[in-house]
């Protein structure tokens, strides 16, 4: 197993870390258990306190950090330094909620239940162990920490093996803001010691952002051993356009919904389903706004799409590409890797789709979009439950009984109506099917990894 920062618009190998021993790993798993027992008495005004100095330190980096995320990961810089603050401000956003989200519920009627007084409150689990992707190594890896040290947990971040220098990061992060040492400790692991860490009777609980492979081998681990997870997978999300909708505006919108991030977004729309009556005004305004697009050094302020993070996920969507078009699938835009060093791949759109293509089931994960014609809402929404994801959803019309058509026939975890899918602190976050399940952000997000305890009193 290799940690390593290869640039991804080069290819150059730029930073190796070395991974932990066994015994630094249990080292650190004591350590996060300490924590977990000390952070247990710390108050909500105390934890708030550290959350906001954690905050002003990635506030105050955010140009430096964010050079870091794009050397790590391709996104263009601008990107990657709006991922740091908004990491900042979902830590605030926790700093600020977390005694509100977590407060004891009285029974009103204690009667009921025979009882003088009863009610319920959130108590910490202990220490919870992260699994987290590469796409946004900054905000994925905050949007679990920020609840859970407010909740009173501790973490254990097993990063992905691609951004080791987001991992060491925030390995200190934390601690230099005041929180007790081991709050929240990185293990420079690779995938196979997950299963070690899982059964050591010191964590408690596992919260997974990944693809279904890693997600399911995991949560079979936590399953083994009866602990909690949390699963955050893959998507492939319809976003679906209806006559009524303002075309001009879907399809600028439809641009952004695609590349953003370089198209490695789990709640990208990436599949555009279209109703036949605005199909050729749409996919033309569509192709020739994906083929303007600038490709280039994601760290030239006027790059809008960068290389993709790895080789391997080129090769990936290479392959799903291929596939599609000698099975007779039509390119209206890109459809190529461009000649250039680095993992880049053209924005590209696909059309004429049958079932027999990869593309139609698969997530596409990178500026790959799908694009299918639909005779009707009932088709559209057909083929927007059509794939095992069920993450997000766009939908485009302002007809209101269609939106409440689709608002109530969606398999998703969440549907975004005349707008594109952003993952907002306000809004519990996860999807259904093979998307995964439980929620992050808003309340939800806070309370998965707690006791609900019930409390009676004679
Ligand atoms: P990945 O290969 O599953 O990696 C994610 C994390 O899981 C990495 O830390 C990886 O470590 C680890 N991992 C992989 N296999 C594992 C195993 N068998 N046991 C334990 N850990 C394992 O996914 P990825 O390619 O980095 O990310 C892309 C996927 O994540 C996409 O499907 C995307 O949609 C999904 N995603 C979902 C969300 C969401 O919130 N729903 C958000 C972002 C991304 P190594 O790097 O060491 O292999």
């Amino acid at each position: 197993m290799t940690l390593a920062t290869i640039n991804p618009a080069t290819g150059a190998t730029e930073v190796l870390v070395e991974p932990h021993a066994p015994d630094e790993v249990f080292s650190r798993i004591d350590e996060a258990a300490a924590a977990a027992r000390e952070l247990q008495s710390t108050t909500f005004d105390q934890r708030a306190r550290w959350m906001h100095a954690a905050a002003d330190i990635l506030t105050d980096q955010a140009e430096g950090l964010g050079e870091l995320i794009t050397v790590e990961m391709g996104k263009p810089i601008h990107q990657s330094i709006a991922e740091v603050h908004k990491s900042a401000k979902v830590m605030r956003y926790y700093a600020d909620h977390a005694e509100t989200f977590l407060a004891d519920s009285p029974l009103e009627d204690p009667g009921v239940v025979g009882a003088s007084r009863a009610w319920t409150r959130y108590e910490p689990l202990g220490v919870v162990l992260a699994v987290m992707p590469w796409n946004y190594p900054i905000w994925q890896v905050i949007r679990f920490a920020a609840p859970a040290l407010m909740a009173g947990n501790s973490g254990l971040l097993k990063h992905a093996s691609n951004v080791p220098q987001a991992a060491l990061f925030l390995d200190t992060l934390f601690e230099r803001a005041g929180f007790p040492v081991g709050s929240f400790r990185a293990l420079l692991i690779g995938g196979a010691e997950v299963a070690g860490v899982l059964a050591d009777p010191r964590v408690k609980a596992v919260t997974l952002t990944g693809s279904e492979a890693a997600g399911r081998s995991v949560a079979s681990i936590a399953g083994d051993h009866i602990k909690k997870s949390v699963l955050e997978l893959g998507g492939s999300d319809p976003f679906i356009v209806m006559p009524s909708a303002d075309i001009t505006t879907a399809a600028a919108t439809a641009v952004r919904a695609r590349i953003n991030n370089n198209g490695q977004s789990c709640i990208a729309g990436k599949r555009f389903i279209v109703h036949s009556k605005v199909y050729d005004e749409f996919a033309a305004a569509f192709a020739e706004q994906m083929s303007a697009l600038v490709i280039g050094d994601p760290l030239d302020p006027a790059t809008e799409v960068g290389p993709l993070a790895t080789e391997a996920g080129r090769n990936s969507l290479v392959e799903l590409v291929d596939d599609a078009v000698h099975k007779g699938a039509e390119v209206l835009a890109g459809g190529f890797a461009p000649d250039r060093e680095g993992f880049f791949y053209a924005p590209t759109i696909l059309a004429g789709l049958n079932d027999s293509m990869r593309v139609v089931q698969e997530e596409t994960f990178g500026p790959v979009a799908s694009l299918y014609r639909a005779e009707d809402a009932e088709a559209a929404l057909r083929i927007a439950n059509q794939t095992s994801f069920g993450l997000s959803s766009s939908v485009w019309t302002s007809d209101p009984e269609e939106q409440a058509w689709f608002l109530q026939g969606l398999d998703a975890g969440a549907v975004f109506i005349n707008g594109m899918t952003i993952s907002y602190q306000e809004l519990p976050f996860g999807g259904v099917k093979r998307s995964g399940y439980g929620r992050e952000l808003a309340a939800a997000g806070i309370r998965e990894f707690c006791n609900l305890k019930a409390v009676w009193a004679a």
